[in-house]
């Protein structure tokens, strides 16, 4: 049996109809730059993620970009990172001339520890440098997000979401006593989402979306995405071609009401394998640590199903992770592994900075974990084949 890591054909089948027939429209409209088509599916994503505004942008990269540029992050200034994303992360602060500075992450949970953040913010005195805070919702699972606000409103930081792996994910935001899921890329001050095929809503091509509540900062940020211009050929400040293809654009309003049912089946998927690797013995004895759901509880307190865990990527903590990932590829199951180098270990990181501290919870997930294949078509055959093969390759 062949397991792919992700499999798109079984997503696009009973979809390819629709989406050739509305980039179709597209193509014979002759309009190909922002227009109609761009405006719905900006509508419908500010309302699928409860935010005022969403800005259609080219990539998940530069969402990030243009959002950092619409607030004025520039040289020396230092945004606050986790060390344990993908290189797009980093590599935003590092082009417009900033500092990234990094805390270590949570283990449980791979997402920047809200801990780390107030000791660096608050014990070394750097308040005053720190000009924005990056979490990433990694896996697709939202970050401490109340914790960090904490930090942000006492000192006003500002924060930015990199929520690329989680549009849709809910974070359980306690105010009053009472609990109100919010979602991801509504919490911050902005929030920024890749159309990367690979990614819970993925495109036919690049895509990306900047989601926000604040109307001056939504404004820049459309300025910036056409070159700064306006009016048109007016600059006053420095911009981009950020624009988000209306090709795109069509192709993933057909795909966006379906999202709720890949993220139940990515959810149902989920399930199944904790209960597999349960049955095998392979939790008790410490071969697979399984994702841990940081807000699972609440969820069931509140007795909502809201989606607080969208798996992206379903990541386990394995041993002897490097053998295991050879013995699945030679077996037919892709697996990856997000990431093998943590940020600071990265040359154009390491370069740059004069003392680096060491972030070891990144450094011990960059060696332990392994994403198994979780796209919602995945079949229940294909899981049992997965479980079956790890658990071969611990007896051996
Ligand atoms: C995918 C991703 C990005 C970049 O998105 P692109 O659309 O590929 O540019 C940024 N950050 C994280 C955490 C991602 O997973």
């Amino acid at each position: 049996m062949q397991v792919p890591l992700l499999d798109l054909r079984e997503q696009l089948r009973p979809l390819r109809d629709e989406i050739v027939e509305r980039v179709t429209e597209v193509i014979d409209s002759t309009g190909y730059i922002l227009g109609e088509k761009i405006n719905l599916f900006e509508k419908e994503v500010a309302s699928y993620c409860q935010t005022r505004h969403a800005i259609g942008v080219t990539s998940g990269t530069d969402a990030l970009l243009a959002t950092l540029m619409a607030l004025g992050i520039g040289p020396g200034d230092r945004v606050l990172t986790t060390p344990y994303t993908f290189i797009a992360t980093v590599g935003c602060i590092l082009r417009l001339g900033a500092v990234p500075v990094f805390a270590d992450i949570d283990s449980r949970s791979f997402n920047i520890d809200p801990d780390e953040i107030e000791r660096i913010v608050e014990e070394s005195g750097q308040a005053e440098k720190i000009k924005l805070i990056l979490p990433v919702h990694l896996y697709g699972q939202c970050a401490a997000m109340d914790r960090i606000l904490e930090v942000s409103r006492r000192h006003d930081i500002p924060v930015v979401e990199d929520a690329a792996q989680a549009i849709g994910a809910a974070f359980p935001m306690l105010t009053d006593g009472k609990v109100s899921w919010m979602k991801a890329g509504s919490i911050g001050n902005a929030g920024c989402f890749s159309f990367f095929p690979s990614k819970n809503l993925g495109g036919i091509g690049d895509g990306g979306m900047v989601t926000l509540q604040d109307d001056q900062l939504a404004e820049q940020i459309r300025r910036i995405r056409v070159h700064g211009g306006e009016p048109k050929y007016y600059h006053d400040i420095i911009g981009g071609n950020f624009r988000l293809d209306p090709i795109q654009a069509a192709a993933l309003s057909v795909k966006l009401p379906h999202l709720p049912d890949w993220h139940e089946g990515r959810r149902k998927n989920a399930s199944l394998y904790r209960q597999l690797f349960a049955q095998a013995g392979l939790v008790d004895s410490g071969s697979v640590q399984l994702p841990v759901e940081m807000y699972a509880q609440q969820a069931e307190l509140e007795k909502t199903l809201p989606d607080h865990h969208i798996y992206n990527q379903f990541v386990v903590r394995v041993r002897n992770r490097d053998q295991l990932r050879d013995f699945l590829r030679d077996n037919q199951i892709g697996v990856e592994i997000y990431y093998p180098i943590p940020m600071h270990k990265q040359g154009c990181v390491k370069r740059l900075m004069v003392d680096l501290p060491e972030f070891p919870e990144a450094e011990r997930a960059s060696s332990e974990t392994l994403a198994l294949p979780i796209y919602p078509e995945l079949t229940r055959e294909m899981q049992h084949f997965v479980v079956d093969k790890i658990s071969e390759f611990y007896k051996q």
